[in-house]
């Protein structure tokens, strides 16, 4: 587990992921797989210290599973950035998965700040297929497709 928000870390949250591939691909079920990565993360730390920062990163990783469900899996990627597992997910679905993290972090509250954050983020998501057939293809997707998210202006979903 990750020290700070209490997710599952990098290396948890990946074998997760390997598993969830294996599972979609024998059961023949959708699997959509999410990197998130917070927008200007470094003007946040400015703004409120490193450990305001640490903050929002709890903030954001109780925010975003109050909002997810049993299968789904948020885990820290590293720094600001985050994988998200999706069993059982198209990513037709992935708007409104979005939209729902993106409300219910809007509104979260911080610990030790009084008024409201205004910290957003961007989201990359791709679902598994036959273009993208194993778990690195997956995660090689959703950071493309977060990296068009960030270039197109942040606080915002692309995906593949
Ligand atoms: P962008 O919108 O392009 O993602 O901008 P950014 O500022 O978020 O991007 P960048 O990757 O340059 O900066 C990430 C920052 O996140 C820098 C680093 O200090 C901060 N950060 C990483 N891990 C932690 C952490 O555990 N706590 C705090 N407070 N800050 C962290
Ligand atoms: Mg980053
Ligand atoms: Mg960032």
């Amino acid at each position: 587990r990750d020290e700070l928000t209490g997710q599952p870390n990098r290396r948890a949250v990946r074998a997760y992921a390997h598993a969830q591939v294996l599972q979609a691909q024998s059961l023949g079920v959708p699997l959509s797989l999410a990197i998130i990565d917070l927008d200007h993360f470094k003007a946040v730390n400015d703004s409120l210290g490193h450990t305001g920062g640490d903050q929002v990163l709890r903030a954001f990783a109780t925010a975003a599973t109050s909002v997810l469900r049993g299968q789904d899996r948020l885990g820290r990627w590293g720094g600001e950035e985050w994988l998200l597992v999706l069993p059982g997910t198209a990513v037709e679905e992935l708007p409104a998965v979005f939209e729902r993290l993106r409300t219910r972090f809007a509104t979260a509250s911080v610990e030790g700040l009084a008024g409201p954050h205004g910290c957003t983020f961007s989201m990359g998501a791709a679902q598994l297929g036959t273009r993208i057939a194993g778990l690195d293809a997956l995660i090689a997707e959703a950071d493309l497709q977060l990296y068009r998210a960030k270039h197109e202006g942040r606080n915002r979903l692309c995906t593949a």
